[in-house]
């Protein structure tokens, strides 16, 4: 096959950045068969993303980590961010001349991790469009847009600890500075994380169009305020309800599918997972195990290894004819089987649009990052979720949790808000629904159609 046009695609290989990124590229590949697609991910990321399966016209290009080349890598999760962005851009520099040379087609687009700011300057000297790829809701992408407001709002860090009311963000009213990501904060000792997001922030101005894997009908203020803001702001989701592909059959491995399908009630199970990067600490999983062996609802729960030595004793025998853990849960298939009932979560955004996919509400402990304020969102803005009393497991705050999702009229009115959201969501991936016309509208863009 003879390619017309090569296009540049460009991950962050942490948390769950690159998944999404590659639905978008399987989605765009899928349109425009005379394009050929170089995915640049870090060899481990790589590995987790491509199995066996051809892509015709998507390569599979591994970038250096940044890690210590001939040793494993034993670091933090945040120290595996720092090396790999002090790595940055001059890994992808040398992955792309490469890839050039191989196909012996110029990169005519660059479609980017939005934290990967400094493509804006690759883009550029090659004279191309700069396509960021915003990975998480358009909630936390406006809290950086926003950045230089709320730092002058509140002037100093101390107190964005206090909840001030984020009044002058359009969609965002009902949240508060507790609410917001950490990063927008660049203090004396900032991360390197925080470093990058602020850049991004003064980067994104130059992107050619800022895309996103959620849909407009979910925040129509925000997304309104957004259009007024970048030239192209593209809402392209959710992927998981776009996928042109029917989900391939999953072996139930770990038998999480025929425990599910041994509950005899719908709805009746409570699932549980902090995805891929946390765990709560150690009392907070006590709380958790007390409220669960309080409440007695079967649950299923994806629980790191190294967090089950840390559960209190004897938990697992007294709950076993009602609970199950696995190390690793096929979270999408659990989600949409009929007898889950809620989602304990940490408010990733995969893990939302897969909660909203699936019409399951959820109980949130958000973490780091923008799950602070994605679980507002659930709460106040969208209706389908409550997040745990004082935002941290407490046995009480559990129970309460639980059994208000479960049992009572305010759980089955977020039950139905999650369905209703789930109709808009299925709506606007329809062949005329805002994020298809979105998609048609980034191969133009990206010089694809
Ligand atoms: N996930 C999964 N099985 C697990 C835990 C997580 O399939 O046992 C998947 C989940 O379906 C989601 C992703 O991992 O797609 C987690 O992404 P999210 O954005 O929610 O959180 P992150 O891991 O980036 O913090």
């Amino acid at each position: 096959m003879t390619f017309k046009l090569h296009i540049g695609v460009l991950a962050f290989p942490f948390g769950t950045h690159a998944a999404p990124l590659l639905a978008l590229v399987r989605r765009m590949a899928a349109s425009a068969p005379h394009a050929l697609f170089s995915f640049f991910n870090s060899a481990t990321s790589n590995a987790t993303l491509f199995n066996a399966t051809a892509h015709d016209n998507i390569r599979v290009r591994d970038v250096w980590d940044g890690a210590p080349r001939g040793k494993p890598f034993t670091g933090s999760h945040f120290e595996a961010i720092g090396l790999f962005l002090e790595a940055s851009p001059g890994n992808f520099e040398t992955a792309i001349r490469e890839a050039e040379r191989e196909t012996g087609l110029e990169i005519r687009c660059l479609i980017t991790d939005a934290f990967l700011w400094f493509s804006s300057d690759m883009a550029e000297k090659r004279g191309v469009p700069w396509v960021p790829f915003w990975t998480a809701a358009s909630c936390s992408l406006s809290s950086h847009v926003y950045t230089d407001q709320i730092v002058r709002a509140i002037e100093s860090t101390e107190t964005a600890k206090q909840e001030k009311a984020l009044s002058f963000i359009p969609g965002l009213e009902m949240a508060t500075t507790a609410d917001l990501p950490p990063e927008i904060f660049l203090g004396n000792n900032a991360s390197p994380l925080a470093i990058t997001i602020n850049k991004m922030v003064e980067h994104l101005p130059r992107s050619t169009a800022v895309v996103l894997n959620s849909f407009e009908e979910i925040d129509p203020i925000i997304t309104k305020d957004l259009k007024s803001k970048f030239p192209n702001f593209l809402n392209v989701g959710p992927s998981i309800l776009a996928s042109a592909a029917p989900a391939a059959a999953i072996a139930d491995e770990t038998g999480c599918l025929s425990w599910l399908g041994s509950q005899n009630r719908p709805k009746s199970v409570v699932y549980i997972s902090f995805g891929t990067v946390i765990t709560p600490p150690e009392n907070e999983l006590a709380a958790l195990c007390e409220g669960l062996e309080t409440c007695r609802f079967p649950f299923l729960w994806s629980i790191k290894d190294h967090a089950m030595k840390s559960l209190p004793n004897g938990f697992v025998d007294r709950t076993n004819s009602f609970g199950k853990m696995v190390a690793w849960a096929p979270q999408q298939q659990i989600l949409a089987h009929e007898s889950v009932g809620v989602f304990i979560s940490h408010c990733g955004w995969n893990s939302i649009s897969e909660s909203i996919a699936s019409c399951v509400p959820l109980i949130c402990r958000p973490f780091f990052g923008d799950q602070k304020l994605n679980s507002r969102m659930v709460q106040d803005s969208w209706g389908i979720g409550v997040r745990v009393e004082g935002g941290v497991f407490t046995k009480s705050g559990t129970i309460q949790c639980l059994r208000e999702l479960m049992t009572t009229e305010k759980g089955a009115k977020m039950r139905e808000n999650v369905s209703l959201l789930r109709k808009k969501a299925v709506a606007a991936v329809d062949s005329q629904g805002s994020s298809s016309k979105n998609v048609d509208k980034l191969l133009e863009i990206i010089g694809a159609r």
